[in-house]
């Protein structure tokens, strides 16, 4: 018997399907490069150097505001296309996110459980999709995991769902590969250094693997039907797309 296929998903998949299926074939079925975003290069560099610090903080090594700055300089200096001279303004928010970032947190920086962690699990045997994604930090509390994740934008008055998904999907992976109960979701957001923590809810999580799941299906029946609408301005692929919304 063929082993039957199974469709590999994430968070960032799932999105983008929800957002516009054309959206999705084009970027990871046509595979069209998607453009330079200097804010979502802050956004990157502002994650590794975190990540580095927290690293640091994992295996009880000193840390102090000279070392976090030294890494973010070690970083520009150890990526091939970063120049400071060319991108003075990725440099500068960067370093503005991470000066912030200190000046909120020196005092408790906490002691990650898991950073940067990978993981990949299908919902049951039966399931024709797995789901991956890659976690900012998972921390240890008295009552279960903390699953963290890092925005560099500024704190939305509410949790809007995209990031309620986002959460909940990691909360999943944590469960199924670490097998640690999550007791808390939170979004830290950068640019105010604050922070919108919520419980998971087992209701919200089934329903999600639902939308998984029929994602799953349009995808193997290369079901990619356009679906344009104001969101069209802020598309990647806008610029190609022959069915995105006009304004005439
Ligand atoms: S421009 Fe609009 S219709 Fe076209 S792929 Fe993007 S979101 Fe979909």
């Amino acid at each position: 018997m063929t082993p039957r296929r199974v469709t590999r998903l994430s968070f960032t998949k799932l999105s983008l399907f929800e957002f516009c299926p054309t959206a999705y074939r084009y970027r990871y079925v046509e595979r069209v490069p998607t453009p330079f975003v200097p804010r979502i290069v802050v956004g990157a560099i502002v994650h590794a150097v975190l990540h580095r610090l927290f690293e640091r903080i994992r295996s009880r090594e000193r840390v102090d505001k000279t070392v976090l700055d030294q890494m973010h300089a070690d970083y520009w200096a150890q990526a091939p296309r970063l120049d400071r001279e060319r991108f003075p303004d990725i440099w500068s928010g960067g370093q503005a996110l991470l000066d912030g970032y200190w000046r909120a947190n020196h005092q408790d920086l906490g002691r990650p459980m898991l950073l940067e962690s990978r993981f990949r699990f299908r919902p049951d045997p039966e399931a024709g999709f797995s789901i991956e994604g890659v976690i900012d930090r998972v921390d240890e509390t008295p009552s279960g995991a903390a699953v963290i994740d890092y925005k560099s934008g500024r704190r939305p008055e509410r949790l809007p769902d995209r990031l309620r998904a986002q959460l909940h999907t990691y909360a999943l992976g944590v469960e199924q590969v670490h097998q640690r109960r999550v007791e808390r979701l939170d979004a830290y957001f950068l640019a105010d250094n604050a922070d919108i923590s919520i419980a998971p809810d087992p209701d919200y999580s089934a329903a999600l693997l639902d939308r998984y799941a029929t994602t799953a299906e349009r995808v193997v029946e290369g079901e990619f039907t356009a679906t344009p609408g104001p969101h069209c301005d802020w598309c990647d692929f806008r610029d190609r797309c022959p069915y995105r919304a006009t304004d005439a």
